[in-house]
Order: C-alpha cells, then structure tokens, then sequence
C-alpha cells in the first residue's frame, strides 16, 4: 500500500491542557525532536497550522507562525521607553526569539543572557535557524546558569532586563519569586527598566496577582501590558513593565521609534500604547 493510503490514517495531534480542561489541540505533520534535558522534556514538533514549534515540559514555547508577537512586545516595548539601553540582561530566553528582536536596536552595546538549559539553545539553533540567528550577534555574552543564582551574585548593572521566563513551574518556579525580583532589581541601573512575562491574567489570576504585588513593593511605576498571542493558553498574555523613573507611555521615545523604522509584525506606536489600556477584570487583579 502507497504512503500516500498511510498518510491519510496519520492523526497524531498536540494537546495543551489547561487545568486538564480546556485546551489547544494542533495536529501534528510530523515529530521532529523528543528528548529529555537535566531539567525538562524538549520536544519540537511540525504543526500543519502554526509550522514548527518548540515545547518544554509539555508547554508550548512558541510557534513559528505566532512567536514575532511575544518576542516583539517583550522586546521593543522596554527598548523604545529606555533613553539609551546600552547593556540589556536577558534572563531565561533560550528559544533565542528575544535577543533576535534585541538585537534590532543599534544602540545596544552588550547583551547577557543566563539560559539555564543548554540543550534548548542547541535544539533551537538546529530547528529554528532563523528565531536561534541571535545567538550569532558579537554583542551576546550566553552563560549557562540559574537566573535566580546569576542575579544573587552577578555584579553587572543593565539599563534593561528583560525576564523571559516559561510558566512558574520546575527551574522556573523560581524566577516568579519575590526574592528573585529583589535582587534582580539590584542589578538595574538608576532609571532602568525591568520586564517580564507575566502569565494570562485570564487563566493565571493568582499568578499574576501574586507577581504584581511583589513588584509593587519594589519599583514605584508598575504597569501591566498585554497582547494576543493565539498558541498561548486563552490566547491573553500579559507582561509587566517596572521602573521607578520611567513610564512607558510618558517617556516613549517618537524619535528613536521613527529613526529606527524597524519592520514589525505586531509591534508599533498604537500598539504600544494601546497594550497597557487594560480589560476591567485584568484591572482589578494589579
Ligand atoms: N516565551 C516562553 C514563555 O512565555 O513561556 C518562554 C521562552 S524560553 C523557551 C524560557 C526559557 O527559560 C527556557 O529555555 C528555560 O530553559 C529557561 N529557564 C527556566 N528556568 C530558568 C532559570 N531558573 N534560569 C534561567 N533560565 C531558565
């Protein structure tokens, strides 16, 4: 019998679960990577709707067809409120989506990057050479190492960090402590900037409560912004901005965004400002 016959009986899907549930289901062309690191499941698959994505622990990273609306929205927002983000700290990111839109900015004159698990940066290089081509960037200092242990003992100062965690679960659990913010805090230089993801304030109230309200005892300007992101569980996520000078809006930088033109696929002026005008419900959980 032709492979074409078999093709038709493969239906393999991928099911993200939420509170086992409700969930997304994407079906799958085919599995391109299944393995297990020190610290989590890796997988990679080939989705027929969102091309390849990359899964840890069972939880979807990102996906090829939606992946530019967090990398962006985590990135530009901070990059065009900071007057000059010379040296930007990137905590967790090893998919690489969030030093390749850093990168974008010429100003940047150094980026750190504490990745806790080398094996997601090989994946990601070997399947997503495009997403992964940050890693390739002169200005990129890559250590491999807790984030939470990096920010306890580093002695750097950045004008950015930028906390690109998965959801606070395993090695992760940790960067949504308050004592993690803390010291992160201390490694900000005067007027920087501090953001992170900060889970679907749909799905993660108590999460996201939990977060804010650590951060409020830390920076004076805490402001939640959010966008739609499709692969993420109830599509809503959120991210928080922090600083005790700068406001996202106030200080937003027209003249650095217009010199600078980048060509986004999500982000953008409207955007940017449209992003901290929050739902009610999301309101009352900050
Ligand atoms: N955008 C994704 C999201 O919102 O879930 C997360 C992107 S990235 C894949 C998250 C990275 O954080 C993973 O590569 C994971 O290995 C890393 N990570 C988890 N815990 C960490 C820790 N304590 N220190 C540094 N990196 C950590």
């Amino acid at each position: 019998m032709s492979f074409k016959y078999f093709e038709n009986l493969w239906n393999l899907w991928y099911t993200e679960l939420h509170n086992g549930t409700a969930g997304l289901t994407l079906k799958i062309k085919k599995v391109l990577y299944s393995g297990e690191s020190k610290f989590q499941r890796i997988e990679v698959f080939d989705t027929y709707e969102y091309g390849k994505m990359l899964v840890l622990y069972g939880s979807i990273m990102f996906t090829e067809r939606d992946e530019f609306i967090y990398h962006e929205m985590i990135s530009h927002v901070p990059l065009f409120v900071h007057p000059s983000p010379e040296e930007v700290l990137v905590i967790g990111g090893g998919d690489g989506g969030t030093i390749k839109e850093v990168s974008r900015h010429p100003g940047v004159k150094r980026i750190k990057m504490v990745e806790i698990d080398q094996q997601v940066v090989e994946i990601s290089k070997k399947f997503f050479p495009i997403m992964s081509k940050g890693f390739s960037d002169p200005r990129l200092n890559l250590i491999f190492g807790d984030g939470a242990e990096f920010v306890k003992t580093d002695t750097g100062k950045y004008e950015v960090i930028i906390i690109d965690s998965p959801d606070p679960i395993g090695p992760a659990d940790v960067l949504f402590k308050e004592e993690f913010f803390s010291n992160a805090k201390k490694r900000l230089r005067e007027g920087g900037i501090l953001v992170a993801q900060t889970e679907s304030p749909f799905y993660h109230p108590d999460i996201v409560k939990n977060t804010y309200s650590y951060l409020r005892k830390l920076f004076s300007n805490v402001l939640m912004y959010w966008s739609w992101i499709p692969a993420y569980p109830s599509a809503m996520w959120s991210f928080c901005f922090c600083s005790d000078k700068l406001h996202p809006l106030k200080n937003f930088r027209e003249e650095k965004y217009m010199e600078l033109g980048l060509e986004t696929k999500y982000y953008n002026k409207g955007i940017h400002f449209g992003a901290f005008s929050l739902p009610t419900f999301a309101e009352k959980l900050i």
